[in-house]
C-alpha cells in the first residue's frame, strides 16, 4: 500500500515539474514581417539605418524583424505603436549591427511605460526621473523604456542622447555578468586598461564641468559607458572631433573590423 502511495506522490511531482517547465518556456511570438510603410519609417526617423548602403539596409531590416519576432513588447497604460516596435527594435539593432549572429540571450520582454517613471516604477509623482531600465533580481530578462523619451531620442536627431541605445548598451555590457561599463568580451584584454583610465579621465572631466559629455556619464563607469556610447552613435562626428581616443577605444569596442 504504501509503494502505490509513493508511486502515485512521485507521478503527481513529476507532472507538476513537467507543467511548470512546460508553460515556463517561451511562447512562440507571431513573426514580424518588414513592410514598405516600416522602411518609410526608419528613413523618417533612424538616421543609422538612412547612412546605410541597400544591402546593408536590408539586413537591418531583417535583424529588425528578428528581434521582433523574439521579444515581446508589452504597453504599460500605453499603446504600443508599429513606429514604437520599430524604434525599440533600431535601438536594439544598432549597437550590435556589426556583431553578427548576436543575440541579446538576456532579454525577454521589454514593458513600454508612456512616459518617465520613478525607483519605484512609478508613473506619477515628482521622482519620476527614469526613462529606461535594465531589469534585475525578479525583473531579469526585462527592459523597461519610456515611450516619449525613446521616439524623442529619434526625433531630436541633432542630440547626443538616446535613451533606446543606452540601455541596450547596459544589455551588451551585461553579457559578461556585470554592467560594470566594461565589455569584456568586446573590447581587447590589451584595451581593457587603457578603456579603464580613459573612463575615469573624462569622468574627471566631467566632474570638473571640462566636459561636452552629459553630467549623467560621471555618475559611474556603467553609466559613463552608456552615455558615451549614446554619443558615439548620435553624432559620431563631433565624437571623434572632441573626443578623438573615446572614439578610437569605442570603434574597436562596436566596430572592431574596421581597427587593426
Ligand atoms: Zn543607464
Amino acid at each position: 500500500m504504501i509503494e502505490i502511495i509513493v508511486i502515485i506522490i512521485s507521478s503527481v511531482a513529476i507532472l507538476v515539474l513537467l507543467y511548470i517547465l512546460i508553460s515556463n518556456k517561451r511562447k512562440p511570438l507571431k513573426l514580424f514581417h518588414i513592410i514598405q510603410e516600416d522602411r518609410n519609417l526608419l528613413h523618417q526617423y533612424v538616421t543609422f539605418y538612412n547612412q546605410l548602403d541597400k544591402q546593408k539596409q536590408r539586413e537591418f531590416e531583417d535583424r529588425i524583424a528578428h528581434f521582433l519576432s523574439t521579444v515581446t513588447i508589452t504597453g504599460i497604460n500605453t499603446e504600443v505603436e508599429r513606429l514604437d516596435q520599430l524604434l525599440i527594435a533600431a535601438s536594439a539593432i544598432i549597437p550590435i549591427f556589426n556583431f553578427h549572429n548576436w543575440q541579446y540571450m538576456n532579454l525577454n520582454e521589454v514593458l513600454l511605460y508612456p512616459a518617465t517613471f520613478d525607483e519605484m516604477f512609478n508613473q506619477e509623482g515628482d521622482e519620476r526621473t527614469r526613462a529606461g531600465v535594465v531589469g534585475d533580481g525578479p525583473y531579469q530578462n526585462i527592459m523597461i523604456l519610456s515611450k516619449y523619451d525613446v521616439r524623442h531620442g529619434f526625433i531630436n536627431s541633432e542630440s547626443k542622447h538616446n535613451t533606446g541605445i543606452h540601455e541596450f548598451v547596459h544589455l551588451v555590457d551585461k553579457t559578461d555578468g556585470a554592467i560594470d561599463g566594461i565589455p569584456e568580451k568586446l573590447i581587447g584584454k590589451q584595451y581593457v586598461l587603457p578603456w579603464l583610465n580613459l573612463m575615469q579621465q573624462s569622468i574627471q572631466h566631467i566632474r570638473e564641468e571640462r566636459s561636452d559629455i552629459s553630467p549623467y556619464g560621471a555618475t559611474n563607469q556603467a553609466e559613463f559607458f552608456a552615455v558615451v556610447s549614446e554619443y558615439f552613435f548620435e553624432q559620431p562626428d563631433l565624437l571623434l572631433e572632441n573626443h578623438p581616443e573615446l572614439f578610437e577605444l569605442l570603434t574597436r569596442i562596436f566596430n572592431p573590423h574596421v581597427m587593426k
